[in-house]
């Protein structure tokens, strides 16, 4: 199982159940069972994919947006 938690920094990580440390791009090392985990996942794969998918739901998708959003960008 991997777990799924943020950096102070804004960073989503994962680090693998059990793990104590993970250190984090910005140099943080994060002690894992201080953080709150928002999910569990099987495989690493699985945990890097859902750490690219919580990246984008915080700091915006590039270059691909929904019709859905763009009602929301009103000009001035
Ligand atoms: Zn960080």
């Amino acid at each position: 199982m991997y777990i799924i938690f943020r950096c102070d920094c804004g960073r989503v990580l994962y680090a693998k159940e059990g793990v104590a440390t993970r250190k984090c791009v910005c140099g943080k090392s994060i002690k894992t069972k201080s953080r709150r985990i928002f999910k569990k996942i099987e495989t690493s794969e699985e945990a890097s994919e859902a750490v690219r998918q919580m990246q984008e739901e915080i700091h915006g998708k590039t270059g691909f947006t929904t019709a859905n959003n763009i009602k929301y960008h009103k000009r001035g």
